[in-house]
């Protein structure tokens, strides 16, 4: 999509600190961290948001978690943990419309979530 916001990073349109590409994923440094390791991991593919994946999109939303935990190792948050977030619609505080996983780590962080 040309005007998301996401989708122009993806094409190097906007630059973003990459941490990671193939040919169907992008991760990238979240411009505002809310942990000292807070990465952003998205399809290239444009979905708004996890209610608009079709139920064919098994392995790619399974790559993406899988590649969440290789980047979590890489970011040496394995020991002592961390967290995987999808907003998901107007209640759980999306604001941006292409679907994507926080990965955050780093600090040690509170439940339930605000
Ligand atoms: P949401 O609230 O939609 O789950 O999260 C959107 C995330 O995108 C926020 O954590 C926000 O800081 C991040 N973000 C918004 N605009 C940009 C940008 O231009 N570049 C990067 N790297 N992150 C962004
Ligand atoms: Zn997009």
């Amino acid at each position: 999509m040309t005007d998301c916001l996401f989708c122009n990073i993806i094409r190097g349109e906007i630059p973003a600190k990459k941490v990671y590409e193939d040919d169907s994923i992008f991760a990238f440094e979240d411009i505002s961290p809310q942990a000292p390791t807070h990465i952003l991991i998205i399809p290239k593919e444009h979905y708004t948001s996890l209610k608009e994946v079709p139920g064919t999109e098994k392995d790619l939303l399974g790559h993406i978690l899988l590649q969440a935990k290789k980047i979590a190792r890489e970011k040496g948050l394995e020991d002592n943990g961390y967290r995987i977030v999808l907003n998901t619609g107007r209640d759980s505080g999306q604001a941006v419309f292409h679907i994507h996983f926080h990965l955050l780590g780093g600090r040690r962080m509170s439940w339930p979530p605000g």
